[in-house]
């Protein structure tokens, strides 16, 4: 495909021309696009900065249209958004037809969200006054997004902050820009207004100097060595944050599981959509007396799995998305046995029927939670196994990390779920569940240093997506 840059309503090449590759298929190019320059950039939030008021002034009911409009043209056109994710980020075709749904369920949900009632009156406790507390837009959005949810995570940013009247401007990834370009071009056909979105490919911190800068708010998401920079660039603007970033996440099995549910839902964790889910298990703190059955058959699951082309129809797990994660992740593995891992399943590229990127779903044992294989993020199809004694010290181990993204238990002890659930330190908990999966209409996110500020979706959205204004008034005696 061809993929330009959209600013103030027009199509523009920018700068430097780049491609990107497909990785189940190395040699196929997938797109071909321009990076913005800084002077793109620039035109950019100018134009956002001028188009807010305007948008923000829209009916809300043509607004709340809109939004619901551009859902349905994610729905009519999902198998072909699905397909180009599905070339460019490597993830099956069900998944990026997946992933193109829910990014239209997110356009639908707040479409609902505009015309959700806002505000609250109280008494004054002076005679004759009333106080009023309303909720304003925030401004110019800035949104910078990774390579791992192309279309789902950029529509999500986009669709929250559009629903309470901000314009906005979006940097995708570089390695996946296909789907927000087509996120683009949908807005421009559901009827937009010129410069309320924009979408500039450009490099990261280049481009996302410009926009922290200029912008009200950042909604960023991606690692967390990433976040720490754009949070200080941000602090000198003192330009409102929302930061999800870095996880490695646990999930506790005890031995009263039911130990074919733990094996299901520890798979999927670890290896579905090759391990580059954010919210994916990368450390597996399993009680001694389930600890060998249940290693035994997760590692029979992990051999189990058909790595492919992502457009195979037989394909369960897509090849990694890129050349620096992919020989990060088998760097990983070897640092991992360097440190005294035992490799039970995986570790190893694999060959298909064309040359990418594959790799096998990789199962590290006899591992320590302090070991580096369970403190650095490997964001990979790799998982580690680590044997405590009992729940306290799965606690213990599960929160004996930086990271505080999600964090899993399976148990059939009610009281054991309840205690992992109020003991965790992770934003988000799971009880019989994968660690990854979540939802659009509840709260996203996590506790420094896997997220900062304000959560992400559902009820969350108005907190970072508006500003607060108390107001005072003084009616006069009745
Ligand atoms: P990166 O942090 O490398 O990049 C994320 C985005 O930031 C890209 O668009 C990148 O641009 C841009 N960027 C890079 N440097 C700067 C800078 N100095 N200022 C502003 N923007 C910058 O992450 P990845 O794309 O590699 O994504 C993987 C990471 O994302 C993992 O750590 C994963 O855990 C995390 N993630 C977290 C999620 C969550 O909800 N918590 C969800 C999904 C992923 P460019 O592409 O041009 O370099």
């Amino acid at each position: 495909m061809e993929g330009r840059n959209f600013i103030d309503g027009r199509w523009r090449e920018g700068a430097t021309p780049f491609e990107t590759i497909n990785p189940s298929d190395l040699d196929e190019a997938v797109g071909h696009y321009t990076k913005a320059g800084i002077a793109d950039v620039e035109e950019a939030m100018d134009a956002a900065r001028r188009s807010q008021p305007g948008w923000a002034a829209f009916n809300m009911q043509a607004r709340a249209d809109f939004l619901h409009r551009v859902g349905e043209l994610l729905v009519a056109q999902s198998r072909d958004i699905g397909t180009l994710l599905a070339r460019e980020e490597g993830k099956t075709l069900a998944e990026g037809i997946g992933e193109t749904l829910r990014a239209a369920q997110c356009f639908h949900f707040y479409a609902g969200e505009v015309v959700r009632p806002q505000g609250q009156w109280y008494n004054s406790m002076r005679e004759g006054h009333n106080v009023l507390v309303t909720r304003e837009p925030v401004g110019v959005v800035a949104a910078i997004t990774p390579w791992n949810f192309p279309i789902a995570l950029p529509s999500w940013k986009v669709a929250g902050a559009l629903a309470y009247g901000n314009s906005v401007v979006l940097k995708p990834s570089t390695f996946v820009p296909g789907c927000a370009v087509k996120l683009a071009a949908i807005l421009e056909e559901a009827g937009l207004p010129g410069g309320v979105f924009n979408l500039v490919m450009g490099d990261g911190r280049a481009a996302g100097n410009v926009m922290i800068d200029a912008a009200d708010a950042l909604t960023f998401t991606g690692g967390t060595e990433t976040g720490r920079v754009v949070l200080k660039r941000a602090a000198e603007t003192m330009t409102k944050c929302q930061l999800e970033l870095g996880g490695k996440n646990p999930l506790v099995v005890l031995d009263d599981a039911d130990l074919e549910l733990a094996v299901e839902i520890a798979a999927n964790g670890a290896w579905i959509q090759t391990g580059q889910r954010c919210t994916g298990t990368e450390r597996f703190i399993v009680t001694r007396g389930i600890h060998d059955a249940f290693v035994e058959r997760l590692e029979k699951a992990a051999k189990s799995y058909r790595v492919g082309h992502a457009l195979d129809a037989d394909t369960q797990i897509g090849p990694v998305a890129n050349l620096p994660q992919f020989n990060a992740n088998l760097e990983f593995v070897k640092n991992a046995q360097v440190e005294g891992a035992e490799l039970a399943a995986g570790g190893i590229a694999l060959e298909a029927r064309t040359r990418g990127y594959y790799m096998a779903p990789t199962l590290l044992v006899g591992t320590r939670n302090e070991w580096a294989c369970n403190q650095q993020e490997s964001f990979g199809p790799i998982a580690s196994v680590v044997m405590v004694e009992d729940l306290d010290e799965a606690i213990a181990a599960a929160n004996g990390c930086d990271y505080k993204l999600t964090a899993g238990i399976a148990t059939t002890n009610l009281k054991s779920a309840e205690r992992f659930r109020k003991g965790s330190q992770a934003g988000m908990v799971m009880v019989n569940t994968p660690t990854a999966g979540l939802e659009y209409h509840v709260p996203l996110g996590a506790r420094a240093p896997s997220g900062y500020g304000p959560r992400e979706t559902g009820s969350a959205s108005a907190e970072f997506f508006t500003e607060s204004k108390t107001s005072y008034i003084n009616h006069g005696a009745a």
